[in-house]
């Protein structure tokens, strides 16, 4: 899950995210799926302590880091563009994995009440009239970033700090091809464009020329990744200080470092760690049974203090599986009863990213998470969602759908409020989620402007033609409920294309 300008979770729109999977952190879900903290208590609490410091400074910018190590980008948080870490500086410490000289830079603007650009996304926020709490001090206030508040200001601005909460993704490598990712984040799509080239939309798709300028492509030679080896180097020292560790990928599930990291918890434990593993949930079986042995070792052996697996999935059945080339859905479905049954002490949320495709059977989808809630949150919450919506590439955007489609969003919201979870019972959608999906429904009303539409109608046209003919799908036969939707864009498509030709 991945790139540019994609997702979002709620109204503020985020500045451009890079790496898909790294975005569904954007729900802060891990921590946010437990009903006794009160995160924005602890946000107003924080908030006191901050300003105290500077009206800028953020713990995030010590405390958290994603770090990219396919390409040797390096971000804290995940809102402010990624930047290249230094090779020369590796060799000195493997902590410029997390401590560059920009993010010190950036440091240092905080501590003297600067802001540092690439944090927009929150001073937006700050200056907005509704005076809404933002990530700063949310992110500031979760525990793993609180509790270390003395060590931050207490030391200069330029110290090595060992982050707390770290998001690697160590691999691109992926079995899966879904429709909204790129070369430089799946493996599969990579090859399909080395073979076929970009797709002929408006502007040419996934052109991994354009990845290659804009240094995101992966590091491919085997062994020789300096950015990984660095993270093992590092990793010893890391491990005794982190808080919250999340995988993503690439597809995590079939990359040896995933499970070098769950034996090292065997290992090693550390009943303070939470660990969160992002995966499309079809890897190979023998991985598959190679995961469940592992995490339910872990977990029955109280090796960790809580296990969060984050699946993708965006709709239902073979719609699922069009919008997600690889994904089987029987075997996905089948995965995760397996996952809830064998590993009883793991947790779940399911990341819903939310695209013009998912809305046919997207009640159809939450009526199976209801069912699994029934059957697996017997006597705590266990299975939770997240659904972030969509932004890029912008044809797959729900604003592209006309209101014929809006009664599917009015269905999916109204069955959500009908099944609330009730107060005594582990089962059932909670209000943040049903205020989240009434939210998304707000966006996808908002009309985009003609010229914006057009393009994206023509391109979805153009886009799902061309993946028709290499992926041997049928649209028309896979979403017979899009058929007005499919012909609009045709037809946008032919207008482009007669006005083209007209002004040549
Ligand atoms: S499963 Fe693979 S192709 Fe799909 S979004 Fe994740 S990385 Fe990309
Ligand atoms: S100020 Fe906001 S964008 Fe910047 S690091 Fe902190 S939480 Fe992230």
């Amino acid at each position: 899950m991945t790139f540019h300008n994609l997702y979002q979770s709620g109204l503020n729109f985020p500045k451009a995210p890079q790496i898909l999977h790294l975005l569904f952190a954007d729900v802060i879900s891990f921590p946010m799926a437990h009903d006794t903290i009160d995160y924005f208590k602890h946000a107003q609490d924080i908030k006191k302590k901050l300003d105290e410091v500077s009206p800028t400074m953020c713990l995030a910018k010590w405390l958290q880091v994603s770090m990219h190590l396919t390409n040797g980008l390096t971000q804290s948080c995940y809102h402010p563009p990624t930047h290249k870490i230094s090779l020369d500086d590796l060799k000195k410490s493997p902590k410029a994995l997390h401590n560059t000289q920009e993010k010190k830079q950036q440091r240092k603007m905080m501590r003297e009440g600067k802001r540092p650009p690439g944090c927009e996304y929150c001073w937006k926020i700050e200056d907005s009239p509704e005076n809404h709490l933002s990530d700063r001090y949310v992110r500031s206030g979760e525990p793993w970033a609180r509790a270390h508040f003395d060590e931050v200001v207490n030391n200069p601005y330029d110290y090595n700090v060992n982050p707390r909460y770290v998001e690697v993704n160590f691999n691109h490598a992926c079995n899966f091809k879904c429709a909204y990712c790129s070369p430089h984040i799946s493996s599969s799509w990579a090859q399909e464009i080395e073979n076929h080239g970009p797709y002929p939309t408006l502007i040419p798709h996934n052109d991994i020329s354009y990845f290659q300028q804009q240094e995101l492509m992966p590091i491919i030679k085997k062994g020789d990744n300096p950015y990984v080896e660095a993270f093992w180097k590092w990793w010893p020292d890391l491990y005794k200080d982190i808080k919250v560790f999340r995988m993503t990928g690439g597809e995590p599930l079939i990359d040896k470092n995933t499970f070098k990291v769950l034996d090292w918890v065997i290992e090693h434990p550390r009943p303070d760690l939470e660990l969160a593993i992002t995966s499309n949930m079809c890897p190979p079986n023998k991985l598959m049974n190679q995961f469940i042995n592992s995490i339910q070792h872990i977990m029955s052996e109280k090796k960790l203090k809580r296990f969060m697996l984050f699946p993708s999935v965006d709709t239902w059945g073979r719609q699922a599986e069009y919008l997600r080339t690889g994904l089987d859905f029987n075997m996905f479905w089948n995965n995760i009863h397996r996952y809830l049954t064998e590993v009883p002490d793991g947790l779940l949320t399911f990341i819903i990213t939310m695209n013009n495709l998912s809305v046919p059977k997207l009640k159809k989808l939450m009526q199976g998470i209801l069912e699994l809630q029934h059957k697996y949150n017997k006597t705590h919450h266990r299975i939770f969602l997240d659904c972030p919506f969509l932004r890029y590439p912008g044809w797959l955007s729900l604003q592209t759908l006309p209101n014929e489609y809006y009664h599917y969003m009015n269905d999916v919201i109204q069955y959500m409020k009908d099944n609330k979870v009730q107060k005594g019972s582990y089962y059932g959608f909670r209000d943040f989620w049903i205020g989240k999906m009434e939210r998304t429904r707000t966006w996808m009303i908002q009309e985009q402007p003609e010229e914006e539409l057009n393009k994206n109608l023509t391109n979805f046209y153009l886009y799902f033609s061309e993946f028709d003919k290499r992926r041997k799908t049928n649209f028309l036969k896979t979403f017979p409920e899009m058929e007005n939707f499919w012909n609009m864009c045709r037809k946008q498509s032919e207008l482009f294309e007669n006005q083209t030709e007209r002004s040549k």
